[in-house]
């Protein structure tokens, strides 16, 4: 469905009396979000918070929820980064309707240059994590908390990140998966809005917009640190075990 199909399709959503959402940025923060509802930020050229919210349609699916904010974020404008050498917006892949959810911090080289995450070298050990659990690369869903690879591979800065994450968060609410596995100190720091050390916090259970989030150490630190690995996996194992639970 192209933005303009889905911008009809949630018109005719609200004159059939389905519920809007409010625009009252602390919706941002909620975890009792329906299924299938997204708020767009069709304002491409304004921040986060100037975002208009669209009505949401109970009848949206995972992959229509997914496509409207694809749509949304569009040939994204809207922080410095497009203008520092990326050269394309990496969305998210996977399953839309995943129970299992990895979040990364930012695309790097490789996959800036195939707009897919976790495509490098850390993204093959990722995807040897998934498959230590059972599980296949296209069971789950993975994206990242920024959309474009940063310059030189450095840390998404503070105003990068508040403009691209009500993306991720839409993500989130439109798979509304069992379990989110929060990869490295960037990741889980910020989406727990923490600063404890990732070494404090991985293996953790924490309940995150109606999910559990486990943080866990970042597979390109597992690279550096393959002694770590041994955490990991203690961490997969919980993961595992939650999704057997729920
Ligand atoms: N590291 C990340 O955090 N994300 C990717 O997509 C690739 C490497």
């Amino acid at each position: 469905m192209d933005r303009d199909a889905l911008v009809e399709h949630l018109k005719f959503a609200k004159e059939l009396g389905v519920s809007g959402v409010s625009t009252d940025p602390s919706w941002r923060a909620r975890t009792d979000v329906p299924n299938g509802s997204v708020r767009l930020q069709a304002d491409a050229g304004g921040p986060a918070e100037a975002g208009h919210y669209l009505p949401m349609a109970d009848s949206l699916t995972a992959v229509d929820a997914l496509a409207a904010i694809r749509a949304d974020i569009g040939d994204c404008t809207r922080c410095k980064l497009h203008t520092l050498g990326r050269k394309q917006i990496v969305f998210g892949a996977g399953n839309p309707e995943a129970d299992l959810m990895f979040v990364g911090e930012a695309p790097g080289a490789d996959e800036d240059e195939q707009g897919i995450p976790f495509i490098g070298r850390a993204g093959q050990l990722l995807t040897k994590i998934i498959e230590a659990i059972d599980l296949k690369r296209e069971d789950v869903y993975i994206a990242n908390v920024i959309k474009c690879r940063p310059p030189q591979n450095r840390n998404p800065e503070p105003d990068e990140v508040e403009t691209c994450e009500p993306f991720l968060f839409q993500q989130i609410d439109s798979i509304k998966p069992k379990v989110i596995v929060a990869l490295g100190k960037f990741g889980a720091q910020t989406l727990l809005r923490t600063l404890e050390p990732i070494s404090k916090i991985r293996g953790r259970v924490f309940e995150y917009r109606g999910s559990k989030l486990i943080p866990t150490f970042h597979p390109a630190y597992l690279l550096r640190n393959p002694s770590s690995k041994r955490e990991v996996w203690e961490d997969m194992k919980l993961v595992r075990k939650l999704l057997a639970e729920s």
